[in-house]
C-alpha cells in the first residue's frame, strides 16, 4: 500500500491556464501506481508570458517531466534546448522534459492520435483523409498523417489563412478543400471543438457521412459526441478521442521514466473522471 509522498518522491507537472480541469494528474498518477514508480504529478496554473518559470524548475528543482498545454506551447517550444523533429516542424511543444543536462521538448499528439487509430483497427496509409480544422491539434493530426503514410489530406476551416499552414506541413499531399470533400473521404477528422461538453452542433453535414467511412473525433467529451453519434447512425465506423488521449500521454510518460506506459491503467482512470457526466449524443 502506498505511504504516500516521501523526501525521494520526483514531481512531474502540467502547466497551462486554466489548468483545473485538466484530465492530466488521474491519467499520469495512475500511470506511476501501476508501474510502483515513486512520482506524483500536480496541475501547476501559470500565467501567460511566465514559461521560463518553468524551464527553470526543470533545470533546478529536479521535475522530471512536464506536460504543456495552452498558452504555453509555443513559448516552450522557443525555450528548450532541443526539439525533437516533429516539435520543430509544428513550432510547438506539449512536454518537455531534462536529458543528459539539456532540456528537450516533443510534440506527441499527432503520434498518439495515429496510434489511437491502429488501436481500433484503422491505418492511414494509402487513405484519403479530411481534417475539419487547422489549429494546434489539427496540425499535429496533420503531419503524423502525412508521415503515416496518407494518400491525400484535405483541410477544412473556418479561416483560409489557417488551413493553408496547415496544409504547408505535408507538401504535394495536403490542400485546402471544401467541407464537400468530405463524401468521398476514406477518414474524417473532426480537430475543431465543435461537439464539446454540451455543444449539440455537428461540425459538417451528416449526409456526407456514410457506410465504409472511419470518422474520428478528437473532442472525448462526451466520450460519444453528436458527431461520433451521427456517424454510427449512418453506418460509418466512429474512433473517439479518449484513445489519442491517453496515447498522447503515453508517449510523455515513456520519454520521462524510460518504462513502458501502461496503457489501460491510464485509459482507465481518463475513463472514470469523463464517463459520469458523458452522456453521449
Ligand atoms: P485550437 O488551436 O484553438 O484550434 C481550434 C480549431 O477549430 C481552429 O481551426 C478553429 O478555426 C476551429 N474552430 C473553433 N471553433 C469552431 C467553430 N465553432 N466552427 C468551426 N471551426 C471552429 O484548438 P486545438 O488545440 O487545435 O483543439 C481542438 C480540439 O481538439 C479541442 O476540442 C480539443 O479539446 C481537442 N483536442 C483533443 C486532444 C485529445 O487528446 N483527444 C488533444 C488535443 C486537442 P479558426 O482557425 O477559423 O479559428
Amino acid at each position: 500500500m502506498s505511504t504516500g509522498p516521501s523526501g525521494r518522491t520526483e514531481l512531474a507537472a502540467v502547466i497551462g491556464r486554466p489548468i483545473r480541469h485538466s484530465l492530466s494528474p488521474a491519467l499520469f498518477n495512475a500511470a506511476f501506481v501501476a508501474t510502483g514508480l515513486d512520482w506524483v504529478f500536480v496541475a501547476l496554473e501559470l500565467e501567460e508570458g511566465r514559461a521560463a518559470v518553468a524551464i527553470d524548475a526543470l533545470r533546478h528543482l529536479g521535475v522530471r517531466g512536464l506536460s504543456v498545454t495552452m498558452p504555453h506551447k509555443a513559448a516552450m517550444a522557443a525555450l528548450v534546448d532541443e526539439l525533437t523533429p516533429t516539435a520543430a516542424a509544428l513550432g510547438v511543444v506539449n512536454s518537455v522534459f531534462p536529458r543528459h543536462g539539456r532540456i528537450m521538448g516533443t510534440s506527441t499528439d499527432g503520434d498518439g492520435f495515429v496510434d489511437s487509430l491502429r488501436e481500433e483497427g484503422v491505418d492511414p496509409e494509402g487513405l484519403s483523409v479530411v481534417v475539419l480544422g487547422a489549429g494546434g491539434a489539427a496540425r499535429a493530426v496533420v503531419l503524423a498523417l502525412g508521415q503515416a503514410g496518407a494518400r491525400r489530406i484535405g483541410i477544412v476551416n473556418r479561416s483560409p489563412q489557417g488551413a493553408e499552414q496547415a496544409a504547408a506541413l505535408v507538401p504535394e499531399r495536403a490542400h485546402v478543400v471544401s467541407a464537400q470533400a468530405a463524401g468521398e473521404a476514406d477518414l474524417i477528422v473532426n480537430a475543431t471543438p465543435v461537439g464539446l461538453g454540451s455543444d449539440p452542433s455537428l461540425p459538417l453535414e451528416a449526409s456526407l457521412l456514410g457506410p465504409g467511412q472511419v470518422v474520428a473525433d478528437l473532442v472525448y467529451h462526451p466520450l460519444v459526441t453528436p458527431l461520433l453519434a451521427a456517424a454510427q447512425r449512418r453506418g460509418a465506423r466512429t474512433v473517439g478521442g479518449l484513445g489519442m488521449l491517453v496515447h498522447q500521454a503515453g508517449y510523455q510518460f515513456q520519454a520521462w521514466t524510460g518504462l513502458e506506459a501502461p496503457l489501460g491503467a491510464m485509459a482507465e482512470a481518463a475513463r472514470s473522471r469523463i464517463a459520469p457526466s458523458s452522456s453521449g449524443a
